[in-house]
């Protein structure tokens, strides 16, 4: 089976991993503080407004807390999100409000979201989908003009730009994830940014059970390093040196990652643009630049979920992202989401990562052709 996403980790991984097991310390520790640090560095902002945590799942709820969303207040986010968004904004008690999207990008527009505002909006979630920026400059106007705070899920935009700018470090708090389906892998393990240091110390606290100070060796008291006190009821959600080692190494090979995709990206992009019946992603704004996470193409003819089973019957693994959260019986929001039902009624997320090989991408290529000739 050609799978739809996989990580690519080497020989520089494991040796990484061998030099944290002669350290003998497998916390959070130097190697997590350099992670911090080499990727402030890759998205051009500082030490001082990122940190680690878990999971990008974790960023999702915590960046609730963080931002003071409680039972009342209203979270706008696309009806095209990952599942623990919706969680999140619903976990704190504050009211889901589901927004539209583009139906070819998949991204929330200001005007989508526009439409949602009350006076009781706090945030807006954003995903940047499949790493493809949103359009920032009209969502922070908008976000500016009600006082509202905006939470970049920029979970899989680990190299995408807007005008410049990493995704992620545009609102008042981002977040990419580092899980094994993305394309910087650990295991699991996530970045935040945030748009203060007072935000940032916030979290610090926040993701270490809210204590004041550090236990242990990081505690500079001489005596009694045992004591303690808290500034909230925190979590305990913190990378630690094995993860952390082998992110460092994953960073160091992005550029060969984007490298691949992109290459990935152009030869379905030229040798399926023949086909009528499909659409394939957009071109984008020459200001921006995406991380190549997915490849979607849309199938016009309603032939979507046939062509995903021809597909798997062939050894070819596809799938669709993200399964649209008025849908989820569990939520209780239903709408009206014309862009977004089109979009998750046709699209289909072909196999992309860097150990694809050409032999894999031309019998992909070749299967829809195939499955085109046939029924289209
Ligand atoms: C993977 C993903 C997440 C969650 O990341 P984890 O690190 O697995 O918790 C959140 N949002 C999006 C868009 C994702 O693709």
């Amino acid at each position: 089976m050609i799978n739809v996403y996989q990580p690519t980790l080497g020989k520089e991984e494991l040796e990484s991993l061998e030099k944290v097991f002669e350290s003998n310390w497998l916390g959070k520790g130097k190697r997590v503080i350099e992670f911090e640090e080499k990727y402030a560095e890759h998205i051009k902002s500082s030490k001082d407004l990122v940190l680690t945590t878990n999971c990008c799942s974790e960023g999702l709820f915590s960046s609730m807390h963080l931002l003071d969303i409680k039972s009342g207040d209203e979270v706008i986010l696309p009806t095209l999100s990952f599942v623990g968004a919706g969680n999140a904004v619903c976990a704190c008690g504050a009211k889901m409000v589901l927004c539209d999207v583009d139906p070819r990008t998949l991204n929330a527009r200001a005007e989508d979201i526009e439409k949602c505002i009350t006076p009781r909006t706090k945030a807006i979630l954003l995903l940047h989908y499949g790493g493809i920026p949103c359009e920032m400059d009209e969502i922070m106007a908008l976000a500016k003009e009600h006082n509202i705070k905006v939470i970049e899920d920029a979970a899989a935009g680990v190299c995408s730009t807007y005008k410049g700018k990493a995704v992620g470090t545009i609102g008042d708090i981002g977040m990419w994830s580092f899980d094994a389906m993305k394309i910087l892998v650990c295991g699991d393990g996530a970045m935040l940014h945030f748009n203060s240091q007072e935000l940032r110390r916030k979290a610090d606290r926040w993701l270490y059970f809210g204590l004041e100070t550090k236990s242990g060796y990081e505690n500079s008291v001489a005596q009694k390093w045992w004591e303690f006190d808290i500034s909230c009821f925190g979590h305990r959600a913190i990378m630690n040196d094995i993860t952390a080692a082998m992110a460092l190494e994953q960073l160091k090979k992005l550029p060969m990652f984007m490298e691949k995709r992109a290459a990935v990206h152009e030869y379905y992009n030229e040798k399926l643009k023949e086909l009528t019946w499909l659409d394939l992603p957009l071109q984008l704004p020459d200001y921006v630049t995406t991380s190549y996470y997915f490849y979607f193409i849309q199938v016009k003819n309603g032939k979507r979920d046939q062509l995903a089973k021809f597909l798997r019957e062939n050894g070819i693994y596809t799938t669709y992202r993200y399964y649209p959260l008025h849908r989820v019986p569990g939520y209780g929001v239903t709408g009206n989401f014309p862009n977004a039902d089109y979009a998750a009624d046709c699209t289909l997320c072909l196999p992309m990562h860097q150990s694809l090989e050409a032999a894999d991408t031309r019998f992909i290529v070749e299967k829809i052709e195939e499955f085109g000739n046939k029924y289209c």
